[in-house]
């Protein structure tokens, strides 16, 4: 639909549809209509004729008749130049654009502008192009005909016409903002362009084969019935696998502690003898999921592990291979049907990348599931899904009994109570530090800092960070024989410490929602009652921590992240608060995002 010329200015404006273009807002209009009445404060664009003008205190005043009104009108510049004079002289007629004013019952103008033409609404955008290129590209191609063609709906079309073609500035703002009918109408334009393009981009490869393992060994023999949502996951697989035609793409989000692991090994059954690799982040937790196959699938697959440091079993051999990223660099890795990754937002582009090459075979693609503990809020869920599929399991195994509790300083000594009392019962504390080593920025002791009064207080203290080498060991020493964890937010991805029941977060407003989810979600793992304490120096809390404290469901806590987001309440410099949406809020839009869903379903792509 563009021409060459016009894709290369689309192009650096970054944009690739229609709509693209069509959705770029002005951001401001220069109106030089003719003003059917004088209002006073507002600005007046009306023809003139010059009767006379005069100097006083350095300042030009020059007498306007007004023939449209059929009055007088003093114009004021407060600076008299040759120019202004020139321009105003006796008899010259104008059509003038300035504030409207009155002093003592006359009507002044200050400083207006004589416009060389009149009559026009003219958007001005601020873009990489000039006013004049980016004006001609949208009056060529934002048109009632190409906005037909690109589906949208009457009142989208209107919305967008009036935005950038408005035939008086009331028509599209309102007290200097955009009128609320036109934002609606832009917001779902804008997701429906959205979809379409994700829609567009999403690819299928063929499988390598059918996988259709039975489930039921493994089922038969665990200890506990899976949960209604991790039966749904696993049946969201069996369904995916079964496929010749198309590769499985899924996603399985559920929260720490869901039973994630339980799905992945029923995936590992479907594959069976076909083969499936499992990567996960660190050696740590390829560890742990081994050490889970072997108790739950050894009967049926063979097993092997793959890391740098410890190996186990003959993955030539094996049907289920476990690992941390060394798998991407074994060479003889036989080829999988099947490949997983757990915790998936821990791998960096460039392992994802090498990923995607293992999972290309001659034209065909691995099965891929990837498995994250990080809840992306409902209308996420809903654009996403339009690339890859999605399955969530938000039940949790055993019952969550964790208390949130938000505590200053004036608590501490009830804290020290809380936390012997809990170690009296064989049971753990974890406490998190903002930062390692003191720094003047941050108004909280550090890791380092604390550490000597806890050590003297306390007995078997633990300490470890992220930059910490022995951070594995010293993790399995404090599952085995810790009381007290002192860390930083390492513990966020650590492994499971089935006896910490305590977690305090030091400086909690600090830290975003997402990551106060992950660092509470290490309680409470086993159901036993646990506490989370929220510390913090702040006179009054900020509200999100509040509304924090009063959920366990990480899918809410995903939305009430992105609403603190977009409303700026976020002290964590390390979120970007980026809007990847110019009408669009993904805190309040689902409506919105739903019924561009269903019209994108029914939308025929030859359309555009
Ligand atoms: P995730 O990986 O989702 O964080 P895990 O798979 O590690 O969670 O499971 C957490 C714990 O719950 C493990 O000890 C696991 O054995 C147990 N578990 C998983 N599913 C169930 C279930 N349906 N009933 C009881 N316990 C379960
Ligand atoms: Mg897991």
């Amino acid at each position: 639909m563009f021409e060459p010329h016009d894709i290369k200015l689309l192009k650096k404006l970054k944009k690739r549809t229609l709509l693209d273009l069509a959705l770029i807002a002005p951001t401001s209009y220069e109106d030089t209509t003719l003003s059917s009445q004088i209002e006073e404060g507002k600005t007046l664009t009306a023809r003139a004729v010059v009767k006379g003008s005069r100097i006083f205190n350095g300042r030009l005043y020059v007498e306007l008749f007004l023939s449209d009104f059929n009055r007088t009108a003093t114009a004021i510049f407060f600076k008299t130049t040759p120019y202004h004079k020139q321009l105003f002289s006796i008899g010259s007629e104008h059509v003038i654009s300035g504030r409207a004013g009155y002093f003592r019952g006359s009507l002044q103008i200050s400083q207006p502008k004589s416009l060389k033409s009149y009559g026009e609404i003219t958007p001005k955008y601020k873009t990489v192009l000039k006013q004049s290129e980016i004006r001609a590209l949208i009056a060529k191609y934002v048109t009632k005909e190409n906005l037909i063609k690109a589906a949208l709906k009457p009142n989208e079309i209107e919305a967008v016409l009036k935005l950038h073609f408005p035939k008086s500035i009331s028509e599209v703002k309102q007290d200097g903002e955009f009128k609320e009918e036109i934002i609606q109408a832009l917001k779902s334009a804008e997701a429906f362009n959205h979809l379409y393009k994700m829609r567009k981009k999403r690819t299928f490869t063929p499988a390598i084969k059918p996988l259709n393992g039975s489930i039921e060994p493994f089922l038969k023999d665990l200890p506990f019935t899976l949960t209604q949502d991790q039966l749904n996951a696993i049946e969201d697989i069996k369904k995916d696998l079964s496929s010749t035609k198309k590769a499985a793409k899924r996603i399985i989000i559920g929260d720490v502690g869901s039973g994630k692991t339980m799905v992945i090994l029923a995936a590992a059954m479907i594959a069976g003898k076909d083969k499936s690799v499992l990567m996960a982040p660190t050696s740590l937790l390829a560890n742990q999921l081994f050490e889970e196959a072997q108790k739950f699938v050894s009967k049926h697959l063979k097993l092997a592990l793959v890391t740098q440091k410890n190996s186990q079993g003959d993955y030539k051999e094996a049907d289920f291979i476990i690992g941390t990223h060394a798998l991407l660099y074994k060479d003889d890795l036989p080829k999988a049907a099947l490949i997983m990754i757990d915790e998936q937002h821990r791998f960096g582009a460039n392992q994802r990348a090498m990923l995607d090459a293992m999972l290309k075979q001659e034209g065909r693609g691995a099965h891929f599931l990837q498995f994250s503990a990080t809840p992306i809020p409902r209308t996420q869920a809903m654009i996403e899904s339009e690339l890859i599929d999605i399955s969530t399991i938000k039940m949790l195994p055993f019952k969550k009994q964790i208390t949130t509790a938000i505590i200053g300083r004036s608590e501490f000594n009830k804290l020290l109570e809380h936390i012997k009392a809990e170690i009296a019962q064989n049971r753990q504390v974890l406490i998190v530090y903002p930062l390692v080593e003191p720094s003047s920025e941050v108004p909280y002791m550090s890791l380092l800092e604390a550490k000597k009064y806890w050590q003297k207080n306390f007995k078997n203290v633990y300490v470890t960070h992220g930059k910490d080498d022995e951070k594995d060991s010293v993790l399995l020493e404090f599952r085995d024989k810790g009381d007290i964890l002192l860390a930083t937010t390492v513990i966020e991805v650590g492994i499971s410490l089935p006896r910490l029941t305590t977690i305090v977060i030091v400086g909690a407003e600090r830290f975003g929602l997402a990551t106060l989810h992950q660092l509470r979600g290490r309680v409470g793992r086993q159901g036993l009652e646990s506490f989370c304490y929220l510390y913090t120096n702040a006179k009054t809390p900020p509200k999100r921590l509040q509304e924090f404290s009063n959920t366990l469901d990480g899918f809410k806590i995903a939305m009430l992240d992105l609403k603190y987001r977009n409303s700026g309440d976020l002290l964590d410099g390390t979120i970007q608060s980026g809007k990847a949406f110019k009408w669009l809020d993904l805190s309040e839009d689902e409506e919105i995002i739903k019924e561009a869903k269903e019209r994108i379903k029914k939308f025929t792509f030859a359309a555009v």
